[in-house]
């Protein structure tokens, strides 16, 4: 057997949030070697669209980006949400345009400029944690490198075999969505070509999206891993026809890949795991006494021993009705509305209950747990269930817990995390941050 290569850290992945925690360790000192499991430059599904704040991390420490990371477009001005409703939302990005990457070539590009030793086609295969050490084994079928580290870094996306070897069950305990985008012959699109578009819409899936790269209009949607996405693409693009004019001929390259976020943020999303919009409740929870049923509201009321309910509705499906909530004053500010659903009028915040049958459940306020990854401290330190820090494992982008919670808020907020937490992450392990 080899002898392992002493390293200082192993980072597993050779994406942007990779590079981030390559270049901030490279600059401390520290012997880094990232694994990639694909041969460099690899393909990655991306839309590609960043945060301002993504953009300049991304100058500050990799330099200008040159044109060959860049899709055409090269930039992106901003995103348009859309609503059922009609409702259009344009929001420019603060600050002018962003870079519309290239993932495939603006990873490969921003590792090679990390300085940090890159062994691709080198996939992760396992972490033995000796206290003082980690022994990482990984390989390619062919070969196989071992490497002592004295931390590892996962930066291995969604599906990461970093956490997976941690936590064995983590991959059966959350939900999956695929994510599929088609690239598309144009025919006409009047779509602003300088703008990311985004549907909210629930009768088109999790969530929609178009904009044009390199000549083609792409149209993506995100569902449950189970479901069909032929017949979903097939809806989008008749509706993007009958609601935008958009004429697209056939699909000229597709790419995809399966994510732990997925659900749209309407949808009257009540549960924050296991139950997805417009599931029925488990039965499970109506035995334990926790979820109700009844076919009037009164009725309802007398199981769950609240005498007063029917009255209450009324009141409250007269405020809906009027579009004012007196009591609350839910969907007073803006912010309430754009989480509300547009298809709702005059309030997207009070949905009047009026369709039997009627449901109660008890609901008491707690935390949000992570998205699906590890979950990682401030300083994207991995923790064990027990909340206690694992000394020198950092998790960071899709490998670890979302700092959104359950939620993907929208373009430009996964990549910005990614590069955020990687960064802390090395920043932390160089010994600069406390
Ligand atoms: C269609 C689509 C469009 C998107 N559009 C946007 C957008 O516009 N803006 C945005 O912010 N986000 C977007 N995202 C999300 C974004 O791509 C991801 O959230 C982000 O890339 C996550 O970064 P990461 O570093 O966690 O993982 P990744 O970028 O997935 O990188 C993980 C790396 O690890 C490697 N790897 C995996 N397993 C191993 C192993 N065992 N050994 C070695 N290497 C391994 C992979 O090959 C990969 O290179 C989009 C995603 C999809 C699918």
């Amino acid at each position: 057997m080899t002898k392992p290569r002493a390293v200082d850290v192993i980072i597993v992945g050779a994406s942007l949030s990779a590079a981030a925690a390559a270049k901030r360790l490279v600059d401390a000192g520290y012997e880094t070697v990232a694994l990639e499991r694909f041969s460099l430059p690899r393909t990655k599904p991306c839309s590609g669209i960043i945060s301002p704040r993504g953009h300049r991390f991304l100058i500050e420490n990799f330099g200008p980006l040159p044109g060959e990371v860049l899709h055409e477009p090269a930039s992106c001005k901003g995103v348009t949400f859309y609503f059922p409703g009609g409702i259009e939302l344009l929001m420019e990005f603060d600050g002018g345009k962003t870079p519309h990457l290239n993932r495939t070539y603006s990873d490969y590009w921003a590792i090679k400029r990390s300085r940090a030793t890159v062994h691709d086609n080198m996939r992760f295969l396992s972490a033995v944690d000796h206290g003082s050490h980690v022994d990482v084994v990984a390989g390619n079928g062919q070969e196989e490198k071992r490497y002592r580290a004295r931390y590892v870094i996962g930066a291995d996306g969604p599906n990461s075999k970093v956490v997976s070897t941690l936590y064995s069950r983590y991959r059966d305990r959350i939900k999956w969505f695929t994510v599929k985008q088609h690239l598309h012959e144009i025919i006409d699109c009047p779509l602003d070509p300088e703008f990311f578009h985004y549907w909210f819409h629930p009768g088109l899936g999790y969530y929609t999206w178009s904009h044009l790269r390199n000549g083609r209009q792409i149209v993506g949607e995100g569902y449950e891993a189970d479901d069909d996405f032929s017949a979903r693409h097939a809806k989008a693009l008749r509706y993007l026809e009958e609601r935008h004019n958009v004429k697209l001929g056939p699909c000229i390259t597709r790419e995809s890949s399966v994510n732990n976020f997925g659900l749209s943020l309407i949808n009257r999303y009540v549960f924050g795991t296991g139950v997805m919009p417009r599931m029925p409740l488990p039965k499970a929870w109506y035995k334990a006494g926790l979820a109700h049923r009844a076919a009037t509201v009164a009725a309802l009321g007398e199981q769950v021993g609240l005498p007063g309910l029917a009255t209450a509705v009324e009141r409250f499906n007269l405020m809906a009705a009027q579009g004012h909530d007196d009591d609350f004053g839910r969907g007073n500010s803006m912010y309430d509305r754009y989480y509300g659903d547009p298809a709702v009028t005059p309030n997207p915040n009070l949905a009047p209950l009026l369709k039997p049958p009627f449901y109660a459940v008890k609901v008491i306020p707690g935390d949000l747990g992570t998205c699906g990854g590890i979950r990682a401290d401030e300083f994207a330190r991995a923790t064990r269930p027990d909340g206690s820090v694992i000394d020198g494992l950092y998790a960071t982008g899709n490998c670890a817990g979302n700092a959104f919670g359950s939620y993907y808020p929208g373009p430009g907020a996964t990549i910005g995390q990614g590069l955020t937490f990687a960064y802390i992450a090395a920043a932390h392990a160089a010994g600069k941050l406390s």
